[in-house]
C-alpha cells in the first residue's frame, strides 16, 4: 500500500515498514527512502554503503557508488517494485545504516573495518544488503557472513571471474574470490559465476554460466542451472555491476563488450526466487563514468531486486499485526 506523506523519510518517518511516495526529486536521499539509523533492533535488513575503491586495477571512482546508488533508488521508491506480486517493505524491516566508515590512510586496515562492521550489523541479527565500492568489500564481508553461516554458496554476477591468483594480503578487486576460496568460505563446487568474459586459466572449480552461455540459452535456463547448483544451501549474492554490457553500464571501472543486459539480469533474478539468501552486495558503480545515471539506475534497482528475493519466503508482517 503507498501512502501519500511529506518529504525527507529518510529522517522523518516512524514505521520501519512501508512504501510512502515522496516527491522524486526533492527530499533527503538514502536507499529507497528508508529511515537513517544505527539502531538495529527490530531490523532485518540494513543497507549500508561502503565507499572504497583503492582495490581498483583500472578505472577508480566507485567510492561515489553508494551515493550515486542512493540518489538513484529515489526514482524507485514511490511504488512496489514491478513484476512481483509483494512489496518487500511490508515484509522486511529495512533501515540505511549509513556508510562503514574507515582510515582512507590506512588500506591495510581497511579489510578489518568492513569486516567489523558488517560482524556488528549480523550479530545484531539483521542482514546486510551493502553498496559499493569496488569489489573487494566482498572479501571482508564473506569472511563476516561466513562466521555467522558457515561456508556459503556464492553466486558471482560478473564480467571477471576475480579468482586470478594472488600473494596473501594484497588488497585487489580481481583476486579476492581466490582468497575466499582458499580460506574455506565459500564452496566453488556449489557456487556459480555469471556472466563472465575475461580469460582466466584456473577457475578454481567455480561453476560458470559465461555471458556468451546466458545469452545461447537464455534467462529461464540460466536461473534453473543456478538454482540446481546452489540447491538449498546458504547463498551469498555478489552482483558487479561490469557484468552488464557497457551500453547498459558504462559508469564502472572495468567495462567489458559483450555482458548481460539489464533485462537479462532482472529476468534471471526474478527466476531465483525461493533461494536461501542470507547476504548480498551491489559493487563497482562509478558515477564519475555515468552518463544519464544509467549505471547507477541499474544499480539501484538491482539492489532493490535483492531485497524482493530476500524478501520472498517471508510473510507480511504488516499484515499479520
Ligand atoms: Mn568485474
Ligand atoms: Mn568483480
Amino acid at each position: 500500500m503507498t501512502e501519500k506523506s511529506g518529504n525527507d523519510g529518510a529522517f522523518t518517518r516512524q514505521d520501519l515498514y512501508g512504501t510512502v511516495a515522496e516527491t522524486t526529486f526533492g527530499g533527503a536521499l538514502s536507499f529507497m527512502r528508508r529511515k537513517y539509523s544505527r539502531d538495529l533492533d527490530g531490523v532485518d535488513v540494513a543497507v549500508c554503503g561502503v565507499p572504497f575503491d583503492t582495490a581498483t586495477t583500472n578505472r577508480p571512482g566507485a567510492r561515489f557508488g553508494p551515493r550515486a546508488v542512493r540518489a538513484a533508488s529515489a526514482n524507485l521508491a514511490w511504488a512496489r517494485p514491478y513484476g512481483w506480486d509483494f512489496d518487500p517493505f511490508d515484509r522486511l524491516a529495512v533501515i540505511d545504516y549509513g556508510d562503514c566508515s574507515f582510515d582512507f590512510g590506512r588500506p591495510e586496515n581497511v579489510p578489518a573495518a568492513i569486516e567489523a562492521n558488517a560482524k556488528q550489523i549480523l550479530d545484531a541479527g539483521a542482514a546486510l544488503l551493502s553498496i559499493g565500492g569496488d569489489h573487494f568489500l566482498t572479501y571482508p564481508l564473506l569472511r563476516a557472513h561466513a562466521a555467522k553461516h558457515g561456508k556459503l554458496s556464492l553466486i558471482h554476477f560478473d564480467a571477471h571471474s576475480d579468482t586470478w591468483a594472488d600473494e596473501e594480503g594484497r588488497i585487489d578487486h580481481g583476486t579476492m574470490f581466490y582468497h575466499a576460496t582458499k580460506e574455506g568460505l565459500v564452496d566453488p563446487a556449489r557456487s556459480v559465476q555469471i556472466g563472465l568474459r575475461t580469460v582466466n586459466e584456473d577457475l578454481l572449480g567455480f561453476n560458470i554460466l559465461d555471458a556468451p552461455r546466458v545469452h545461447a540459452t537464455g534467462v529461464e535456463a540460466t536461473a534453473a542451472e543456478i538454482r540446481r547448483i546452489v540447491g538449498d544451501n546458504k547463498v551469498y549474492l555478489t552482483f558487479d555491476i561490469d557484468c552488464l554490457d557497457p551500453c547498459f553500464a558504462p559508469g564502472t571501472g572495468t567495462p567489458v563488450c559483450g555482458g548481460l543486459s539489464s533485462s537479462q539480469a532482472l529476468q534471471i533474478l526474478k527466476g531465483l526466487a525461493g533461494i536461501n539468501l542470507v547476504g548480498m552486495d551491489l559493487v563497482e558503480v562509478a558515477p564519475a563514468y555515468d552518463i544519464g545515471e544509467i549505471t547507477a539506475l541499474a544499480g539501484a534497482t538491482l539492489a532493490l531486486e535483492f531485497l524482493c528475493l530476500y524478501a520472498y519466503n517471508r510473510p507480511d508482517r504488516k499484515a499479520a499485526e
